[in-house]
Parts: C-alpha cells; structure tokens; sequence
C-alpha cells in the first residue's frame, strides 16, 4: 500500500501593493485537519483525496497554508512558516513513497523571488532524492526552473475563471500513483514566453486562450503523455521568472514533451496583442457615467483585493469629486484609520476627514464630511464563492451623493456581499465603485446600462507598462512592444 504524503503552501500577491502582508493572512492546516477540511470539497485535496482514498493508498497528511491575495509576504514570517512545512515533513522521511505538494505558484516575500521552489529544494532534501514529488499550481503561478528541478511532475488548473480545482487534484494524485506504482519516469519540457497578458481573451471557455488549454487537454488523451498547461502567471507578481509558459511531461520520451510545449507556445504568441485589457481612461470613464441614466458599474480592477491589492484606492471617487459627479455613488475602501475613527464616533456622527491614500501613497486623499450611518464588525459570506470573509472594523458613511463602504482590513469584491451585508443595494446607486476584474453576470452585467472598465492606477492594473516592473527579464511584451520571440525549451528530469 503505497504512502502518500499530502502538503502546501498557497499565495498569490501583488509586488505593486506596499503593504506587506503576515501569517494572519493564512489559514494553517495541520495533519488531519488536512483530510477533514477538504474531503468532498471544492479544492485540489478534495479532488487527490478522492483518487487516493478509492484506491490502495495510506494518506499522510502534513501541513498546508492557504492565504488570501495581498502584497508580498513579510520575509520573517515566510521563513517561520516555511521552517513548520520543513518540519513537518521530517517525521515521515524514509516511510513513504509518494509526495503530493499543492501550491499557487506565485507567492513572493521582498527577499525571496522563488519561494515555491525554495519549499521544493527544501522537501527534496528531507525526503530523499527517490520520493517522487508532484505539484499542482494555478495558472496563474509563476513556475521556475528550480520548481522543475525539485518536483517530477507539474500539473495546472485547465479553466479560468477556475472551476477545475477537484480535476486538478485529481490529475496530480492519478500522476504521482502512476510513477509509484506503474514506473513512469516524467521528462519534463518548459517553453517560456515573453509576454504578460490579460482581459476577456483568457476567459478559456470563450476566449483565445482557450485553444492552448484544449490542446493540452488533447495531449493528455495520450498515454504517453503526463502531464500538460500553460500558465499565464500572475502579472503582478515580479520575480525574475514571471512570463507566460508552456509545459509538458511525457513519460522517458523528451521528443514528445517538447513537440508539445513548442507547439502550445508558438500557437499562443501570434495573439498576444488581443489577450490585453481594452480600459477606457479615467477622466472619460467618469464623463461617460455621468451622462449616462444608469445604473452603472465602474470596475476598479486596478484595486482588485482579490488579485493582492490593497482596496485603498479612492481614485474613481477623487475624479468624480473634481468633475462634480451629479449622480449617487457607491464606492468600498479599505481605509483602517477611518474604520477606526467612525467607530469611535458612532453612528449619527458628523466625521471630518481626508480618506483614500493611507496604506497606499499612489492615491490623494480626498476632504470630505461625512455622516456615520452604520458600524458593524461581523465576518461574512460571499454570494457564491466559499470563503469568509473578515472585514473587521466597517462602517457605511454618506457625504451628499457618496457613499462608501468602509473596511479594517482587505475583502473580496467578486460579488457584492460587502454592500448586502451593510443594507446597501448596487441596485439603489446610480454609480457603483466595483472592484474586480471579473464578476460573475447577474452581480452586475445583467442589470447595468454599462460597465466601464476604467484605467486606475493601482497595483493590479490591466494597463501592465503602467505597472512599472523591474525584477522580471527584459524584453517583455506589452512593456516593450517590439520584443520579439525564438522558442527555447527546456528540459528537466528529477528522476534522471
Ligand atoms: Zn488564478
């Protein structure tokens, strides 16, 4: 019966946000809890649960750190977290067979560009050069070639927006039992891309992007085949790796895994020019709204929490503020300073302040009085996805027209709970502040007259030269938009 461990570590941040985040940002597992948290659900476990507990297989639950998107990782509490992961391995080297290490593939701290592949060095060397290591990352994960050094195998979620973390936990478990039990030996090709991209075209049901999926899925269909993905990595994450890649793992025949991942990239670079976000410029954006009957959803994806920004931003407000908006406005902040000062104040209290701009410099505050209309502290759900969400100290002001929403601390704005909760209906506003590049159609789509894709600054914008990277190699498209592209695969093999 072979023994097969399970643990990992999973971030996704944005280096353009200044705040650091910590280890509150994370929810730890531990041993079972591993096993008793994911069984029968929607995640990559809950799918290698399944494939290993239906077949003839002894789980060895470890350690796992889940953490919501932010800005980069303090480094301290990186090393104290990867130091657990480290040695929670320890007890079981020499006794079993198989490691199966679940990551996102783009975390980062300010020191450490390469934390995944510094978790895999790292396990390599407790368990042994012969345990077989697979990992799983989202598509969104930056892979490194010390990534592919340190693991057999690499698999990667097929859909975005993602819906396939059960398949992909399930491909990675069926992978590691076949090299434990059948001997495969997975020969891996990367083909790196110099491109950066985004928008509606990565939308793989519906989008271009999806045909490289398809054809990964295709490959797969052969036996031979082990594993195939692309990344498209997370453009807000600058480490020097960062880029869009192909990859593939065939099984002893490096012949077939390149064919695979130079056809995956060559087909893939032709369309870089339509995988961009078309944004339409601040200024105009508001000019438009304001002449419009509405209702209208300006979308901040500049400010997307759930990409890893801060939600600090008040920019579409600030304009609207200098263009005199006529309209009622509906905008969320995560602002800690004035959560904290309309709690002190209480409700039907007059505050006077400067909001915006304080955990990120980027933004002008904006002078405003407000009235506090309601405080609340309570963690939430969101309308359809399964994560809680802590807002900590909230309150609801109103100045005139606007009315923002204000946060302790950074939630998810995929759908429009933070309002709900707070007695605010989008519906109720001509304008609403949205910010996510995404959501899901009847959030705001469907009842909207428009929703305008604006071109904030903020430290997930799709306006990517904007964004002002310096750590990821040079020629990259669009930043440079003359770079040109001359596939070079690469090879590796852990199992020699
Ligand atoms: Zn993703």
């Amino acid at each position: 019966m072979p023994r097969i461990l399970l643990a990992g570590f999973m971030q996704e941040i944005s280096t353009f946000n200044p705040v650091e985040c910590h280890q509150d940002y994370f929810k730890i597992l531990r041993g079972d809890e591993i096993v008793t948290d994911n069984r029968g659900q929607n995640t990559e476990f809950g799918g290698a649960l399944q494939v290993l507990e239906s077949s003839d297989s002894e789980i060895v639950p470890t350690w796992f750190a889940g953490g919501d998107a932010a800005g980069p990782l303090a480094h301290a509490d990186f090393v104290r977290m990867a130091g657990e992961f480290v040695e929670s391995l320890k007890p079981h080297a020499g006794k079993i067979d198989g490691a199966y290490i679940r990551l996102h593939g783009s975390m980062g701290t300010p020191e450490e560009l390469d934390p995944e592949g510094f978790l895999l060095q790292e396990a390599q060397k407790v368990l042994g050069d012969d345990v077989p290591i697979v990992i799983s990352l989202d598509l969104h994960g930056v892979l490194t070639g010390r990534m592919m050094e340190h693991a057999d195998a690499v698999v990667s979620y097929h859909t975005y927006p993602h819906v396939d973390f059960v398949d992909t936990g399930s491909r990675a478990a069926k992978l590691l039992l076949r090299i434990v039990n059948d001997g495969v030996k997975p020969v891996g090709v990367r083909v790196r891309i110099p491109t950066l991209v985004r928008g509606n075209e990565l939308i793989t049901e519906t989008g271009l992007f999806g045909q490289q999926i398809r054809y990964a899925q295709e490959l797969q269909q052969n036996p031979s085949i082990l594993s195939a993905g692309f990344l498209i990595c997370n453009p807000f994450t600058d480490v020097p790796e960062l880029c869009s890649q192909a990859f593939v793992y065939a099984d002893a025949d490096a012949e077939l895994a390149e064919a695979g991942a130079l056809k995956m990239a060559n087909d893939f670079w032709p369309n870089r020019s339509k995988m961009q976000s078309g944004l339409i410029g601040l200024e105009d954006a508001v000019r438009q709204a304001a002449g419009m009957a509405g209702p209208v959803a300006l979308t901040d994806a500049a400010d997307a929490t759930s990409s890893g920004a801060s939600g600090n931003s008040n920019a579409i407000a600030g304009e609207m503020v200098r263009q005199d908006y006529p309209h009622t406005v509906l905008a969320p902040i995560c602002e800690p300073a004035l959560a904290a000062q309309a709690h002190e104040a209480g409700v039907g209290a007059r505050i006077t302040t400067s909001w915006g701009g304080d955990l990120d410099p980027r933004y002008t505050p904006i002078d405003m009085e407000f009235e506090v209309i309601s405080l609340s502290d309570a963690p939430f759900d969101l309308e359809t996805w399964v994560f809680k969400q802590n807002p900590g100290k909230t309150a609801v002001l109103k100045s005139d027209n606007y009315t923002i929403v204000v946060t302790e601390v950074p939630v998810m704005h995929v759908d429009r709970s933070l309002f709900l909760v707070n007695g605010l209906d989008p519906k109720d506003f001509h304008s609403t502040v949205v910010k996510s590049p995404h959501c899901e159609p009847q959030f705001y789509d469907e009842w909207v007259e428009a929703n305008l894709n604006v071109d904030a600054p903020g430290a997930t914008s799709a306006n990517l030269p904007s964004l002002g990277h310096t750590i990821c190699a040079r020629p990259m498209y669009p930043m440079e938009p003359e770079t040109t592209f001359s596939p070079e695969p690469e090879h590796f093999s852990r199992t020699g």
